[in-house]
């Protein structure tokens, strides 16, 4: 490698399987996996569930679907849960350079120590009251029967970073409390493992959400208690929903499942979800490259940003009428669409969403129930059908020889038409779903027979 090369980079996202991934979630993955795409660089998923209660497998599994179905496939997964052993030794390291120390405080304790607080009005910091038990306190307290958790003990001093996003940021770790690292059950709280992992793989650049910012902070800290050099961080605004709301995994809003049952397009919601909030007007993109290119950390903006689905809604629309018959072919099949590229180009710009191609095939392959208002003038048309073959221009020849013969025309001429030959009042140009109805179905619907 010359001097010149930087290094490729890891980049990872990092959700917990405690619930379905929603948009937000979305937002996180994307970025990272596409930035890491775009320099060639590698994207791991790593499953965050040392929380054994909320940790589910069949979320850890709709995790991995839900970032294929985006087109995401990570070029390396690990899980928390199987790396317990490095969280143990990190914890040990820790402990004997005096970073990490034990507390007994039950639950209640400290929220009256809170609350005492509170009400002399000093910020609510853990006291550090721990680190003055003597080891016969200790052996007391573990007599008595309690077990304690363990708190890294934080430098109080300002930690700063160059965000990618935020620029220059510094949070004062003097005025947080040192943060819990293990539980009593020697289980591990996501800031340890977090801090273990990200040295261990090597990942160079975190983007996480802004609710982190802190967390960055601290784990900063423990990065340097541990001897390792931090990676660089940017921290993205949230996404609400259309009406402001924090997104929850709980509450499965806007759940990437959701969306897709809806019938959305993977790479619009990618797209949005990406873009929402951006300056420049979200458009449909070729593709999740073309989409990586336009990935820019230093214009993502500060504040929240509304994911509108009428605006999903609207940007799916626009991907379905700009996709090509090659890259929706199998889809098309999987459905039972027939009539190849001419049926796709005649229907994609009515549709909303892609199944909605399912209807429209029903209507050329039928059976379709034909709306006949005038008998007599469908009958003269049906019997002016030229023969075959047809093509684009038949629907014209037709109906110009249909209104010199009625002297129908405008509305009147085509309306009935329309419904006579799909039973519908509106829908794609009939000059292509002509040729795919063909002579004889359409001289049928024509006579009002459905078939
Ligand atoms: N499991 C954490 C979360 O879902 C990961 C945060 C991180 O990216 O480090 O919020």
């Amino acid at each position: 490698m010359t001097p010149s090369t930087p290094p490729a980079p890891v980049l990872r996202f990092a959700p917990s399987p405690t619930g379905l991934l929603h948009i937000g979630n979305a937002r996180t993955a994307l970025l990272n996996a596409l930035l890491a795409r775009r320099a060639g660089g590698t994207f791991v998923l790593r499953l965050d569930d040392t929380d054994r209660e909320r940790s589910r497998e069949e979320y850890a599994q709709a995790i991995v679907a839900d970032l294929a179905w985006l087109g995401i496939a990570p070029d390396l997964a690990v899980r928390q849960s199987e790396r317990i052993a490095l969280y143990g030794a990190a914890a040990q390291r820790l402990k004997a350079a005096g970073r990490l120390y034990p507390c007994f405080e039950t639950p209640v304790e400290l929220e009256r120590k809170r609350r005492v607080q509170l009400a002399r009005g000093l910020p609510p910091i853990y006291d550090r009251a721990a680190l003055a038990l003597s080891d016969a306190d200790r052996a007391r307290l573990e007599a008595e029967g309690r077990r304690p958790h363990w708190r890294f003990r934080l430098d109080h001093r300002a930690v700063a970073w160059d965000d990618r996003v935020r620029g220059e940021v510094s949070v004062d770790c003097g005025s947080l409390s040192d943060p819990v690292l293990v539980r009593e059950d020697g289980s591990y709280l996501y800031t340890l493992p977090s801090v273990v992992d990200d040295a261990s793989l090597g990942v160079t650049l975190v983007v996480r959400g802004e609710d982190h910012v802190t967390n960055t902070a601290v784990q900063i800290q423990i990065l340097e208690a541990l001897g390792h050099a931090p990676p660089a961080f940017g921290h993205h605004n949230l996404l609400t929903t259309a009406s402001g709301e924090g997104l929850s995994k709980r509450l499965g809003h806007l759940s990437l499942r959701g969306l897709r049952e809806a019938g959305l397009e993977p790479l619009a919601v990618a797209t949005l979800a990406v873009l929402v909030g951006s300056s420049d007007a979200v458009r449909p993109v070729a593709s999740l490259d073309a989409l990586a290119a336009l990935v820019d950390l230093g214009h993502v903006s500060r504040a929240p940003a509304r994911f509108d689905e009428a605006e999903l809604a609207a940007l799916n629309a626009r991907v379905v009428h700009e996709t090509p018959f090659e890259a929706v072919a199998g889809r098309l099949a999987d459905m039972g669409v027939g009539g190849g590229a001419a049926f796709w180009e005649a229907v994609r710009g009515n549709l909303a969403t892609l199944r909605e191609a399912r209807d429209w095939w029903g209507v050329v392959a039928g059976p379709v129930t034909p709306v006949i208002e005038d008998a007599d003038f469908c009958a003269r048309a049906g019997a002016m059908l030229p023969p075959e073959p047809w093509d684009a221009g038949t629907w014209k020849a037709w109906t110009n020889a249909v209104k010199a013969h009625t002297g129908a025309k405008g509305r009147a001429l085509f309306m009935p038409l329309r419904k006579a030959l799909t039973g519908r009042d509106h829908g794609p140009e009939l000059a292509a779903l002509l040729p795919l109805i063909g002579r004889a179905e359409a001289a049928a619907r024509l006579a009002g027979e459905s078939a």
